[in-house]
């Protein structure tokens, strides 16, 4: 079956039913080479990733990459097949595993290793994948990404990797799924002299040779995801700072083009600012062995584990824009900020199956206005994640579909960041609130995780049983409505659009008291002395007055 391209059709139905209401459906078709990706499959998960030293040489003039990657691993079983991941048109043109070329079988951009040698369950073993072509180009990166070969001002190349979703196999060849992250890496990047590369971790070594090109290797300390490894080639010039973190000494280095050398040692100022609201809010920063880099492309930017990418024409807001419309989103470079926040929510603690990318979005988003707390006030945070509403479309679930590498709605922004900001007024104490933003980052620091877990995490340390919560605003897409009435003194509301069990609480003002009312899919009553309430707006809910 894996030798022929099926098209698999899976339908997914969505049916929660509460009154009698609820039925979403959304279709679905994916492919065969979907599951492949998608899947860990039995090819994946015989082995455990523990180093990669992906070993390659970059032609700007002919828009071609070419070498190897060293996979070593832990045999977890014995197993005889391996599936390694590229994309083409690049090509795999030999493996080789102590000494001996091996068989490999192509279905798509998976490849299946036919291993000779007995995989011992315990041993670690080492194989060597060559590989090269022309990459596929980034059409609108980062979204679409692949490689970004553009040029700067002066004519010089200029040139950038961004593979998040499309899988990092875009570029080079690995186990391309997400809940196996390598323990450490070793990039090793050949360019043209005149070019500097810079990559993920920290600078080990840097080699010239006399066909006039230079070998820059950068090491990578901690467990890295795929999509975070990247390579950005320019004619960069670098300035550096050390901060005082939680942990210590942290190495801050900035990569920028020559020309832009002055303005970014002032617009960079955010970088520190950053890491100091951060870890106020989530705990130290995740990767202080290999460092915080930033470093400018030809894009937008991207959470590239310590070497965050940025494109945002050193502008605040996002490329000059408050994207709340609360203003409080000019105060900062909102790709330092919201990039950076990935560091904890992302790097540190990753999904392992891209339906569940809100884990890394909803807390980034959320991110952002606990960088406006920090520095301006709780306010003004609820006015940066009040004004982002603006940009919920309630389209589809915030969770995608599993096992095969397919995310959810966008709204896993700005929604899963009012959804946390919901939680938050649930919770009613911004310091247990900071606990558990800690709390996560401590406990599933540098895992793969599932929403599962997450959701359990919250729900254990809130107190609070959270399972129609997130039911509700992670795989419905119906806003809570709050219908109320008032009649003969007395305020009758419920929930209506709800999931079975949906029983949040909220907060209220009646008669110049602010209270909790405790509303379920049944009416119910309370006194009231005027005609009017008001709904605390810092919930992510709709209110309809009969
Ligand atoms: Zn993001």
């Amino acid at each position: 079956m894996k030798n022929t391209l099926i098209l698999f059709t899976f339908i997914f139905l969505f049916s929660f039913t509460t009154q009698g209401q609820g039925l979403l459906t959304e279709k679905n078709n994916f492919t065969h080479q979907d599951t492949l990706r998608g899947t860990i499959t039995p090819e994946r998960e015989w082995w455990d990733l523990t180093y990669y030293h992906l070993d390659v040489k970059i032609a700007p003039e002919t828009k071609s990459i070419s070498g190897k990657n060293t996979i070593q691993y832990k045999v977890l079983k014995p197993y005889a097949e391996m599936q390694i991941d590229l994309q083409e048109p690049l090509k795999i043109t030999k493996v080789v595993q102590n000494g001996e070329e091996l068989n490999v079988r192509k279905d798509g951009n998976a490849h299946f290793i036919t291993l000779t040698e007995a995989q011992k369950k315990g041993s670690i073993q080492f194989i060597d994948v060559y590989y090269e072509g022309q990459p596929k180009e980034a059409v609108r990166a980062p979204w679409d990404g692949g490689f970004t070969w553009s040029e700067d001002k002066n004519g010089i190349p200029f040139i950038a990797t961004s593979c998040q979703g499309l899988g990092a196999s875009v570029w080079w060849p690995n186990k391309d799924h997400m809940y196996d992250e390598v323990d450490s890496m070793l990039i090793s990047v050949n360019v043209p002299k005149n070019l500097t590369n810079v990559s993920n971790g920290k600078l080990r070594s840097t080699e010239k040779h006399s066909d006039n090109t230079v070998t820059s290797n950068w090491f990578v300390s901690n467990p890295i995801n795929n999509y975070g490894v990247n390579v950005n080639i320019g004619d960069y010039v670098h300035f550096s700072e050390v901060y005082e973190g939680e942990k210590g000494p942290l190495d801050m280095d900035y990569y920028v083009l020559r020309d832009n050398l002055v303005r970014a040692k002032n617009h960079f100022k955010d970088a520190p600012r950053m890491i100091e609201a951060f870890e106020h809010w989530f705990g130290p920063y995740p990767f202080y062995e290999d460092g915080f880099k930033l470093v400018e492309v030809p894009y937008l930017g991207m959470e590239h584990q310590s070497s965050v990418t940025y494109g945002n024409q050193y502008k605040k807001g996002y490329l000059g824009n408050d994207i709340t419309g609360s203003g409080w989103g000019l105060k900062f470079d909102f790709i330092i900020i919201h990039e950076s926040g990935h560091e904890w929510f992302a790097n540190n603690i990753t999904y392992k199956d891209m339906a569940d990318m809100w884990i890394h979005e909803s807390f980034t988003n959320y991110s952002e206005s606990l960088f406006v707390d920090f520095f301006y006030g709780k306010e003004a945070s609820s006015e940066y994640v009040i004004g982002s509403r603006k940009n919920i479309r309630n389209d589809s679930p915030i969770i995608g579909s599993y096992n095969v590498n397919k995310e959810g709605s966008g709204d896993m922004y700005a929604k899963g960041g009012n959804m946390l900001h919901t939680l938050r007024q649930l919770i009613e104490d911004d310091e247990k609130w900071r606990q558990i933003l800690r709390g996560l980052n401590k406990t599933f620091y540098h895992q793969t995780v599932t929403t599962k877990q997450i959701e359990d995490y919250l729900s254990e340390h809130s107190g609070i049983d959270l399972t129609a919560f997130f039911n509700q605003y992670l795989r419905d897409i119906r806003i809570p409505t709050l219908e109320y009435i008032i009649e003969n003194n007395e305020l009758k509301y419920r929930w209506i659009n709800i999931v079975s069990n949906f029983d949040m609480p909220i907060q209220v003002t009646f008669d110049d008291k602010k209270q909790w009312i405790y509303p379920n899919a049944e009416w119910k009553l309370t006194p009231i002395e005027g005609d009017t309430i008001e709904v605390d707006p810092n919930f992510y809910i709709e209110i309809k007055k009969l």
